[in-house]
């Protein structure tokens, strides 16, 4: 324990150095005991991808390779300590791109190994939704659902605690924030297509255009499905035979498919929260990923919150996208003693992967579920 001068973390003891290389994001970030985060840097590879409307794995890990050491020096740097300063380094190792892992994982064995620090790694997606707990604190309740959407990921959980994750359903194709990317490119906008799509719809109809809400009304499951979306939208803006000089909508008319598109989606993602909801029975919801800044989706879900009297607990956009603050969950280790060494290794792959459950404590999920 330290000692109170003005800043709470002396309080609290020293920080911990969260470092987060799952994807396309290189993040390092000091967030104290008491969850302040005293720095964080994100070095985007957007620019880096944007040719590919997509990531490319192995450009993503090169990147990360020259970022990964000024990003964790700036990142200490901003919170005014040294390394000898910190109490712990935490990292992403599951789930994401093993090349891009690989990256942090070394980095942060290397700093435990020289300033002997415990490391423990942490889980990506439990992380996207332990950002609302660095912003709403104890007013967050479990069980809980959880909502995770972005570029990798769309996935609904039960989460009976901040390490604790039942996956109950999500996509069984395309990511939710995969398939706004995808929607772009087919719009002729630029990349990441989230906000592109968010800000030409702004202009456009949502209702101009019918687009398929796949398996929403399907009220059994809690799977989703974009890809039949994604071809939908397609097929409208070049129908199969179209000459192949056929131009890109422009204007009013793709800021009407924008908008047709993206409200399709996120009613898509919003009936099976609602589904979740009354099926677990939870009094609360959680929403982390980067689609968690979509503002119609951020509103929808709010509105669904007051239909079932259901507080809703969203980061800022900053902590939707990723970052290295929401690696704070690795207190929730630290707090115990853990220390996971440096045998620690990274568990690659995407969350449906059953795998990436095993480092959680799980428990049966309730009848009906
Ligand atoms: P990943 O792990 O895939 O890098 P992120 O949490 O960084 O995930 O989220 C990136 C994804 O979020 C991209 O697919 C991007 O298009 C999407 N996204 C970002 N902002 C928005 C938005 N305003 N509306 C919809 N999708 C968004
Ligand atoms: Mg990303």
């Amino acid at each position: 324990m330290g000692f109170a001068c003005g800043r709470e973390w002396y309080t609290f003891g020293m920080p911990l150095l969260a470092i987060e290389t799952t994807c396309d994001e290189t993040a390092a970030a000091v967030v104290t005991r008491g969850r302040e985060v005293l720095s964080s840097v994100v070095a985007s590879q957007e620019q880096l991808h944007a040719r590919w409307r997509g990531v490319v794995p192995e450009l993503a890990s090169r990147a990360h390779v020259e970022r990964i050491l000024p990003v964790i020096d700036e990142a200490v740097a901003r919170a005014g300590i040294g390394f000898a300063g910190i109490e712990a380094v935490a990292v992403a190792v599951t789930p994401g791109l093993v090349g891009s892992l690989l990256v942090g994982l070394a980095a942060a064995k290397g700093i435990a190994a020289t300033f002997r620090c415990p490391i423990v790694g942490y889980d990506h997606v439990a992380a996207h939704l332990y950002a609302c707990r660095l912003t709403h604190g104890d007013a967050i309740r479990y069980p809980s659902v959880g909502l995770v959407a972005s570029g990798g990921h769309t996935s609904l959980f039960l989460v009976r605690g901040p390490l604790e994750l039942d996956r109950l359903g999500g996509t069984i194709d395309d990511a939710a924030g995969e398939a706004f990317d995808k929607a772009a490119a087919i719009l002729g906008l630029g990349y990441p297509g989230g906000p592109e799509i968010e800000r030409v719809a702004a202009g456009g109809d949502p209702r101009a255009h019918r687009l398929p809400r796949p398996l929403a009304s399907d009220r059994e499951r809690l799977d989703l499905s974009f890809s039949g979306l994604k071809t939908a939208l397609r097929y409208l803006v070049r129908p199969p035979g179209a000459p192949a000089d056929l131009p890109t909508p422009q204007g009013r008319e793709r800021a009407d498919l924008a908008a047709s598109f993206q409200q399709a989606a996120i009613d898509a993602i919003v009936a099976k929260v609602d589904l979740a909801l009354a099926k677990t029975g939870c009094r609360c919801l959680l929403v982390g990923g980067g689609v968690a800044a979509n503002t119609l989706l951020r509103d929808s879900l709010d509105e669904l919150g007051r239909r079932r009297g259901v507080p809703v607990f969203m980061p800022p956009r900053s902590l939707c996208t990723d970052n290295a603050a929401m690696g704070a969950i690795a207190w929730e280790r630290l707090e115990q003693g853990a220390d996971d060494g440096l045998a620690l290794d990274v568990r690659p792959g995407t969350d449906r992967s059953a795998a990436r459950r095993s480092d959680v404590r799980s428990a049966e999920p309730r009848q009906g579920v």
